[in-house]
């Protein structure tokens, strides 16, 4: 399992949660960013790649930073794909609540119960049996397919 490290000063953010906790299971961690998995009972394939640093905007990374943070967001897309053959793949980026730069890669199904609204909209259908048992992957599986696609991206990122 990784462990946490979070960022050293000055990068470092003591009020915010992005600097304080993984943020969910921590998946990969690398010098300047991890892969962590959301804990989501609706969306149990919702990954995030967070930025190990405290900035608040994507414009804040140089553009050797932004490719290389974009080539960890495409490669755990990869696996989504390939693992789950989800009917769509998000991206976002928001940061309105925890304004700490990371990435969001969901795996979203025709099923599932916010379909084909974002997730953060209002649920449009109960969705019986859970998610996580209409996955064609198990998770613990998945997570090993996405540090191990990501861990090829990590001295270069
Ligand atoms: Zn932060």
């Amino acid at each position: 399992m990784p462990v946490f490290q979070p960022p050293a000063p000055p990068d470092f953010r003591p009020d915010c949660e992005l600097c304080r906790e993984a943020g969910g299971t921590l998946v990969f961690q690398a010098a300047r960013w991890r892969v962590i998995r959301a804990q989501d009972a609706s969306f149990p394939a919702f990954y995030r790649v967070v930025w190990r640093a405290h900035v608040a905007e994507w414009s804040d990374l140089s553009l050797a930073g932004q490719a290389g943070l974009m080539g960890v967001v495409g490669a755990v897309e990869r696996v989504l794909r390939d693992a789950l053959a989800p009917t769509k793949i998000n991206l976002a980026s928001l940061g309105n609540v925890v304004p700490h730069l990371h990435w969001h890669v969901i795996a979203r199904f025709d099923w599932d119960s916010h379909f084909p609204a974002p997730v953060w909209a209002a649920p449009a259908r109960e969705v019986v049996p859970a998610p996580v048992v209409r996955l064609r992957t198990p998770l613990p599986e998945l997570d090993t397919r996405v540090a191990r696609a990501v861990a090829a991206l990590a001295p270069a990122a």
